[in-house]
């Protein structure tokens, strides 16, 4: 059965439906400005689709803030729960939801799964997330190597959908706007951040060291049975700014 006529109006329904699913963010990406990168990453079948629809949930702020006591077992479980668990369980959902409308119009979707951990996703991915959602204009790539939105800083966890559908762009690669800031340099336990600014043209490597981030996160995990770190995330001036804000703006 087909619900929508022409693409216009599929790119509301998946915006309106993506809202009325509880994303605080949506954006449609042309990955074509990508897809040398996309294949090597993850191979000619995901880097054959030319869109992605980016959707993401801020992250709840009092969970965020409990980070700085991620060394007790009791704050480090909270976090996982609601900033891993539940909300990549949201996101799922409603990237499945968003798959299933592009099917019903005969389009592909491929619902990428949100990551379950901040280091698995920067380790193992066969997509990246952050990358959709910086094509689609929704944020820039940090010297964390997060991705920065202006109205909730890194503190958004994102999933994509893959499709074929001829959706519309909603925005081009967002500019960084780091600026002199080296507040997640200094913050890294470990050491793991260099604090070059993202280029395209240079490896990760240049600005992030992985497996200091992930032995660091290994080490919590044998000492408390679970590891979370973010200080990265907890301390960007620009999702930090949303606490002294108890009317956050309308983010779709
Ligand atoms: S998550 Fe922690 S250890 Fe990893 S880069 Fe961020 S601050 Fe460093
Ligand atoms: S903490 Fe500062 S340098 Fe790091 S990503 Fe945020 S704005 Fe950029």
């Amino acid at each position: 059965m087909l619900f929508y006529r022409h693409n216009m109006q599929l790119d509301d329904s998946l915006r309106k439906l993506a809202e009325e699913s509880g994303a605080d963010f949506f954006g449609v990406a042309d990955l074509s400005l990508a897809r040398d990168f996309i294949i090597s990453q993850g191979g000619l079948e995901i880097g054959g689709y030319p869109r992605a629809v980016s959707i993401g949930i801020a992250l709840l702020n009092p969970i965020v803030d409990q980070l700085p006591n991620r060394a007790e077992t009791a704050a480090a479980i909270e976090y996982r729960h609601h900033a891993y668990d539940v909300i990549n369980e949201r996101l799922d959902s409603i990237a499945s939801r968003l798959s299933s409308v592009l099917q019903k119009e005969n389009y592909r979707a491929y619902p990428v799964p949100a990551a379950k951990r901040i280091d698995d996703e920067r380790i193992c991915a066969i997509f990246s997330h952050k990358l959709a959602a910086h094509l689609a204009g929704l944020g820039w790539i940090g010297k964390s190597c997060l991705l920065i939105t202006p109205d909730a800083g890194p503190r958004v966890r994102w999933a994509t959908v893959l499709t074929d559908a001829p959706l519309k762009p909603t925005g081009q690669p967002m500019q960084e706007r780091c600026g002199d800031c080296r507040e997640c340099v200094q913050v890294c336990p470990v050491g793991a951040i260099t604090g070059r600014p993202f280029r395209e043209d240079e490896p990760r490597e240049a600005r992030y060291d992985a497996r200091k981030c992930e032995s660091y996160h290994k080490g919590l995990e044998r000492k408390l049975g679970v590891g979370v770190c973010g200080m990265c995330l907890y301390v960007c001036p620009h999702g930090r700014h949303r606490e002294q804000q108890p009317n956050s703006p309308k983010l779709l």
